[in-house]
């Protein structure tokens, strides 16, 4: 039995995605972002486009495990999340497909995947929060300096199972070597004020707390705290550094998008791409998620209009 598919004729494999992957104008999302969060974005798009966009969300792990044991036979054009250590999974694990340099143009080489299997659509800090008791002279000017022995048992930070601090010390890794890593991470536990515990927004809670002066987290946490009433107390008792100024810079992360090696409606997903590579979507990246446009010097023209409020 064969039917119509996007187009061309093909075998069976068709009957058993979903109704979306077969509509022309529909583009299927695997999104571990938060679907209330990234659903206003999504509709803009689709009444630009025309096209629709049908969500999976899960985390990570289970996204990338699902298109796995879907193979060929996956509905998902697209998956969206966070973190390059994910995205870099996703591409070994060999379930994404190759985007077209057309995509990413203007898209600044170093936000690519060298294989173009991604590209990331978001920028986020992960920067030492400090408490507002400290001395300013005190402040620790890069991650490295974290782990000396003066911040003994003053610092937060999650648990190590968590993305953000491996590709945190995967960066400590590819800068300073991974025997400096691995004494970093050393001095790091040593400097506990607590076993890790709760997620970034939990460690700056407890900076505020005074249960520790120093921790490590992702910006845009602050400034989702900042933006709600209940946690901008906490939020507003801390002071950000930017580490590394005077060398690498401040560890940076993506967001990110990949096409997948099974993508059925190949064209409306890099609409789709292109979208959020938009002044329109880095704008909204920026004033509502808080993290930080990969695009902002790279204006792009298709989808070109303001976001509202
Ligand atoms: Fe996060």
């Amino acid at each position: 039995m064969t039917k119509l598919c996007a187009g061309v004729v093909v075998s069976a494999v068709c009957l058993s995605v979903s109704a979306g992957a077969l509509a022309d104008q529909s583009v299927n999302l695997y999104s571990s972002r938060s679907e209330a969060l990234i659903r206003p974005l999504l509709d803009e798009f689709s009444e630009q486009s025309g096209i629709e966009v049908k969500v999976l969300s899960a985390k990570p792990g289970s996204l990338l495990s699902r298109l796995k044991l879907e193979g060929s036979a996956t509905p998902a054009d697209l998956l969206l999340t966070t973190d390059a250590g994910n995205l870099a999974a996703a591409a070994d694990a060999g379930v994404l497909g190759t985007l077209t340099q057309d995509v990413l143009e203007d898209v600044p080489t170093e936000l690519v995947d060298p294989q173009r299997q991604w590209v990331g659509v978001s920028l986020r800090g992960r920067v030492v929060v400090v408490s507002e008791r400290t001395d300013p002279r005190d402040d620790p000017l890069t991650i490295e300096a974290l782990a000396s022995p003066r911040y003994q048992g003053k610092v937060c930070i999650r648990s190590s199972a968590n993305i953000y601090n491996q590709s945190l010390l995967a960066s400590m890794i590819a800068n300073d070597g991974a025997e400096q890593a691995q004494a970093w991470a050393e001095g790091m536990v040593k400097n506990f004020a607590r076993t890790p515990e709760g997620n970034d927004r939990a460690q700056i809670k407890a900076v505020a707390e005074g249960i520790c002066d120093y921790a490590v987290v992702n910006t845009y946490y602050l400034g989702i705290m900042l933006s709600d009433q209940a946690q901008a107390p906490a939020a507003e008792k801390v002071r950000v550094i930017f580490t590394n100024q005077d060398d690498r810079g401040n560890h940076v992360n993506v967001s990110g998008i990949g096409m997948t090696r099974y993508a059925k409606n190949r064209a409306n997903a890099e609409a789709l791409i292109e979208f959020l590579l938009s002044d329109v979507a880095q704008q909204w990246y920026a004033q509502v998620n808080h993290e930080y446009p990969v695009q902002g010097a790279y204006p792009r023209q298709r989808f070109g209009q303001e976001l509202d409020a």
